[in-house]
């Protein structure tokens, strides 16, 4: 349910409807706005609190929500989520945020070289994964706590700050304690039992869509992680599994302007994982902030071809550059910023 406040209301007054809510054993949770504020509850569903709930002073309406999230959802926190991610680095304001590095941390020199090859073309945060979910067992399968150490190191040293993925609760002190931000990979979207852990770490979390996630269940997966008391989450549009084996994945360039009107939370484009194919992901990257997308994850290598993972669709130095400047025109279109990024002549 959600009781919208009048304007004129005070403090006192929104702590009062606030106080009544807690009464019926639910809870309450406040979004002050600029013009309205907006009391969610949660806690079961009971009509009959419409009546009691706009008898309250100060009570403008009161709605039912059917939706089966309510903390994520907009209905709920109409103002978008920013994310404050450390070292000034925001996502989910005007300025666009983009992760980028290697799919896996390979050693302690490559990360160094990749942060500072990242953050020369206009990267803000550096990404690499110590703990890879690979599909064969025989597969790299990441340093662990060794490339956490090196990732930090280079986002250190670079002044960007660094994305790593989580894959088990065994490993989320060290995952905390070096990272910035916790990713949960699509692989375990619906891994309640992590979601609810990082629902308690004091550290940002980007939830990736699962493989084969409906927008439902991602949206209810980062429900999970606010339940626990973290506001702080970003969700990232990774592409899912279709009938087409053309590319590796299908980049659902739909699903960031639905989630943009359906919760408040920033959402990334990840066009790397998205298509799996090198040319590719320049083009998606441009559409997926065009539709609105807060952000990019892309994945960059010196050297593809002997890439420890996911060579086929890391972009070189170079290409990274390029696609940036390509970003930047498209961002300049939607009023969105890059900075440090001069976008092509043309698209100026
Ligand atoms: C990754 O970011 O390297 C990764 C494994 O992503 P996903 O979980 O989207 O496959
Ligand atoms: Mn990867």
């Amino acid at each position: 349910m959600i009781i919208v406040v009048s304007p004129d209301a005070s403090p006192e007054d929104l702590d009062h409807i606030v106080a009544r809510v807690e009464e019926t054993g639910r809870q309450a949770h406040l979004s002050v706005g600029t013009e309205r504020s907006i009391i969610g509850v949660i806690g079961p569903d009971d009509p009959s609190l419409q009546d009691t709930f706009e008898a309250l002073p100060h009570v403008e309406s009161v709605h039912r929500v059917t939706k089966p999230y309510k903390l994520v959802s907009r209905d709920f926190h109409p103002a978008n989520t920013i994310v404050d991610v450390g070292l000034g680095v925001t996502v989910g304001g005007t300025e666009l945020a983009v992760m980028a590095g290697p799919c896996s941390i390979e050693n302690e020199s490559h990360i160094f070289d990749a942060a500072r090859a990242v953050k020369a073309a206009g990267a803000n945060m550096l990404r690499g994964g110590a703990y890879k979910p690979r599909s064969s067992p025989y597969a790299f399968r990441g340093l662990g706590p060794e490339g956490l150490a090196y990732l930090a190191a280079a986002g250190k040293a670079s002044g960007l700050p660094v994305i790593t993925e989580l894959m088990s609760v065994r490993d989320i002190d060290a995952v905390c304690r070096y990272s910035d931000v916790i990713q949960i990979g699509a692989r375990n979207m619906q891994n309640f039992i992590l979601l609810d852990e990082v629902g308690k770490a004091k550290k940002p979390v980007m939830l990736k869509r699962a493989l084969a996630g409906q927008i439902e269940e991602w949206l209810l997966a980062a429900e999970y992680i606010l339940a626990q008391g973290n506001p702080d989450v970003i969700l990232c549009e990774r592409g899912i599994r279709t009938f087409e084996t053309a590319y590796r994945n299908t980049f659902d360039v739909n699903a960031i302007p639905l989630v943009k009107e359906l919760s408040h939370l920033p959402i990334i484009a990840d066009p790397s994982h998205g298509t799996g194919k090198v040319g590719l992901v320049t083009p998606v990257a441009m559409a997926g902030i065009a539709a609105g997308a807060d952000g990019l994850m892309i994945e960059v290598h010196n050297d593809p071809e002997h890439a420890l993972s996911d060579g086929a669709q890391s972009l070189t130095y170079e290409r990274f550059g390029v696609m940036m400047r390509s970003v930047a025109g498209i961002a300049a279109a939607v009023e969105r910023t890059l900075s440090g990024v001069r976008a092509p002549v043309a698209a100026r």
